[in-house]
């Protein structure tokens, strides 16, 4: 019996995570739950689960929770603090971090600092601070699996081999919902377009930065950061199936993959139980019913926003969580409407080109990053604002 906790419980991730509990009701225990503002299903989760501690990072939200669930056994905190306070639940022995966006920094660096093993779905604070949680985790003995589809094939088709026999990582990208559209087009697409991804059902941001392609370019500087690789070894490739997850290529030239249908409950599951493997109910993958499968490279021009992944990373620094910043706000200000899905990353390198570069070898550093970032991309949506 593993006991866990999970950062942002009430998004995608965080109820697949609660199915696979739900169905292996022997395999763990929840002990702490934490989400944004949505105290209603934070609610039906307590009731279900039974948690010892929450969070909400709203307070009015978690003051709301309070109310509904007086006289259960649940001690309930919000603010950041709060959230870090679950994140670092004493009984806990691996903490799934899936709150979306750099939000998750600080409860995610807490539980590391605590000594948590980790599941990480959150890519934003590898992207914004990938050096220094790696060089937490490594002083508090903790490991980091990785839940994100492309970097959980490659951590699989790495398992048994030397890391220095490896080539190149080859991190697979659907294309997201805006692949076959003129650059013309891109300009006009709304919101609930661009929210209609082929294969994958997500959150809103992550499903916009796959459109954008620069969900990719986060999950390149994920990989750099995870698997301590220079940006030189990875390389990424258009697969609209999302069949190959990803892949690793060696130095006699053979290529390591790992294959399955979209569903991430078997990333999540196998960072959950490492190094067993669930017995999930899901459909097998039948290779000869999908009998073709399409590779193609990416479209710098079209998709200007994975550039600017590897770039910040060639770059360096506070660069990287630069760019995740300003890519929050731009999201943010195109799913309300307030821009066009081209301005996005007109906003993301406008900040980046201004940007005065520093080191991130502290929590501070990265913070301090981020909001600069976020205050200068803000001022760039009112200046495009329609
Ligand atoms: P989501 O929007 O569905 O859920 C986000 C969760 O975070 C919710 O519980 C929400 O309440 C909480 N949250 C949001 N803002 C918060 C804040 N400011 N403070 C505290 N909590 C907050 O997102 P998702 O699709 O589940 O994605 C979560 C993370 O996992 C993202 O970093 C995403 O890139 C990554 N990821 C998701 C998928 C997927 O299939 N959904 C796949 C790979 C990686
Ligand atoms: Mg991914």
């Amino acid at each position: 019996m593993k006991t866990i906790v999970i950062l942002g419980s009430t998004g995608s991730i965080g109820t697949s995570t609660l199915d696979i509990v739900d169905r292996f009701p022997g395999e763990f225990r929840v002990a702490g739950l934490t989400a944004g503002s949505n105290d209603e299903k934070l609610e039906e989760q307590i009731r279900k689960f039974k948690p010892r501690i929450v969070a909400l990072s709203d307070a009015s939200a978690a003051a709301r929770l309070r109310q509904r669930c007086a006289g259960l056994s649940v001690e309930i905190l919000d603010g950041q603090e709060g959230l870090s306070q679950v994140a670092s639940a004493p009984e806990a022995e691996l903490v799934i971090s899936a709150i979306v966006g750099g939000a998750g920094l600080v409860p995610t660096l807490a539980a590391i600092r605590s000594g948590k093993q980790i599941a990480l779905a959150n890519k934003e604070p590898m992207v914004m601070a990938g050096k220094l949680m790696q060089e937490e985790a490594r002083k508090h003995h903790v490991r980091i699996f990785p839940v994100d589809s492309e970097h959980s094939a490659i951590f699989q088709s790495l398992e048994g081999h030397r890391k220095e026999d490896v080539r190149r990582l080859i991190l697979t990208a659907s294309g997201g919902a805006l692949w076959p559209l003129t650059k013309e087009e891109l300009r006009d697409v709304t919101a609930e377009r661009a929210l209609q991804h082929p294969n994958w059902k997500m959150g809103a941001k992550i499903t916009i930065d796959s459109a954008t392609l620069m969900n990719k370019g986060l999950e390149v500087v994920e990989a750099r950061w995870l698997f301590d690789i220079p940006e030189s070894q990875i390389e990424v490739m258009i697969h609209r199936e999302s069949i190959i997850h990803s892949l690793v290529e060696y130095q006699d030239r053979s290529m390591i993959a790992q294959l399955g249908l979209p569903d991430m409950r078997t990333p999540i599951s196998y960072a959950m139980r490492y190094p067993g493997r669930l017995p999930l109910d899901l459909p097998s993958l039948e290779l000869t019913e999908i009998a073709k499968l399409t590779f193609c490279k990416p479209d710098h021009d079209r998709f200007p926003c994975l550039g600017l992944g590897y770039e910040s990373l060639r770059i360096g620094g506070t660069m990287p969580a630069t760019m995740n910043a300003a890519n929050e706000i731009a999201v943010d200000a195109f799913l309300k409407g307030g821009i066009r899905f081209t301005d996005i990353v007109k906003i993301i390198r406008s900040t980046m080109d201004v940007h005065s570069l520093k080191d991130v070898d502290t929590l501070e550093e990265a913070l301090e990053a981020d909001r600069w970032a976020r205050e200068k991309a803000e001022s760039l949506v009112s200046a495009l604002a329609r």
